[in-house]
């Protein structure tokens, strides 16, 4: 039996199958690779030892999905395939909306015309909005969200609360996830960002290697001690190691399962390039900017509904996340490109 990974090459999929190889699990990877390249999955293999069984398929073509779930004996997916970038999806929406629900609900009707009612669905904090109580628990009341993107996580958690409460025989385990940084310590595989990154800490190592001159910060007259925003950076590993527990999770049927995957630590744009500097022993230039539209000022777990009922929790700390980040970047300054 093996286990679907949509998305599986990109940044955290291909984190999640190391560490789902690593640990003796079958997995299939499918993916169009519309944001990521084929040649992480060869870097997956060199880390693992193992082959990846990849199909290039796209979530929202049924005959290819078809083909994959006939082709192997799947028992559960892990999804992350969808597109991501916020700004992008306020200029898109359709798109957003066409790839990101019309691309999961062709999976799901594939999924149960197969047998397959297990599922673990990338979700993030952005469900909570602007946080009516910090540290955010899984109680916390959704907000409306502020861009496309963001709304089809919302949607699609709801899509899928629905389609198991009106069948008990299906699994689903929605995981928000917080900032995810950081990468695999070999430094060979990594987030890769087209264009000019939106997150920060894509934007800060490749000020570092010289792509970029100078970070801009949105905003430092927030309400929070240094007046930059904080949030909740997790690294992508301890982030892949949440996946595994949460695949474990999924032999107790637990029906419907919503859990936060973060630190419980909140740091401030200020604190991040500071560590980073440290870590590296480097210096971000950085001058301060107007806020950027649609931030939050404040974003951070309350991570202990994962260790209570998963019995995860984080092991890397910022500094960590930082060296890591920076050990990938100079070890491919241009990605997966030569
Ligand atoms: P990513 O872009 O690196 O990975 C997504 C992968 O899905 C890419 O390889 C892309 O080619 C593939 N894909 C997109 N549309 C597809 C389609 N229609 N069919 C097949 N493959 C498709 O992004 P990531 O950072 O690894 O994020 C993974 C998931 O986690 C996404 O759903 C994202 O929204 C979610 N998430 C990410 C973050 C973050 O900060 N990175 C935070 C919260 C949630
Ligand atoms: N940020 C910044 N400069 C950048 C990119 C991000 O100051 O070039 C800030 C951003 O305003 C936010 C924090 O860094 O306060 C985290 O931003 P990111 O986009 O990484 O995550 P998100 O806002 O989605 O939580």
């Amino acid at each position: 039996m093996a286990i679907l990974v949509t998305g599986g090459a990109g940044y955290i999929g291909s984190h999640t199958v190391v560490e789902l190889q690593n640990r003796g699990y079958d997995v299939v990877v499918i993916d169009n690779l519309q944001n990521s390249s084929e040649k992480v999955l060869g870097r997956v293999e060199a880390i693992t030892g193992k082959k990846v069984p990849f199909c290039l398929t796209d979530i929202r073509d049924r005959i290819g999905l078809e083909e994959v779930f006939s082709k192997y004996e799947i028992d559960s997916v892990i999804h992350f395939a969808g597109l991501k970038a916020v700004g992008e999806s306020v200029a898109k929406p359709w798109e957003y909306y066409e790839n990101n629900i019309g691309g999961t609900l062709v999976l799901l009707d594939v999924m149960r015309r197969h047998g397959v009612k297990d599922i673990i669905f990338s979700s993030s904090a952005t469900v909570y909005g602007d946080p009516l109580e910090i540290p955010i628990t899984e109680n916390c009341p959704k907000q409306p969200c502020t861009n496309p993107y963001g709304w089809t996580k919302s949607m699609l958690e709801q899509i899928m609360t629905d389609i198991q409460a009106a069948d008990p025989e299906w699994n689903v385990v929605l995981l928000r996830y917080f900032n995810p940084i950081g990468a695999h310590e070999s430094g060979t595989i990594g987030e890769n960002p087209n264009g000019i990154p939106n997150n920060l800490m894509p934007y800060i190592t490749q000020v570092a290697v010289g792509k970029r001159e100078i970070l801009n910060i949105f905003g430092n007259d927030y309400d929070t001690p240094d007046g930059t925003c904080i949030r909740d950076y997790i690294h992508v590993v301890d982030l892949a190691l949440g996946h595994v527990a949460a695949i474990k999770k999924l032999q107790e049927n637990p029906g419907l399962f919503v859990c936060n995957l973060g630190t419980g630590i909140g740091y401030s744009v200020l604190d991040v390039v500071n560590a980073f500097m440290e870590a590296n022993n480097l210096t971000i230039p950085y001058r301060f900017a107007p806020r950027r539209p649609g931030d939050v000022p404040v974003n951070y777990s309350d991570p202990s509904k994962a260790l209570r009922e998963m019995g995860w929790k984080t092991q890397f700390d910022l500094r960590k996340m930082c060296a890591d980040s920076w050990n990938w970047q100079k070890n491919n300054p241009n990605g997966y490109e030569d």
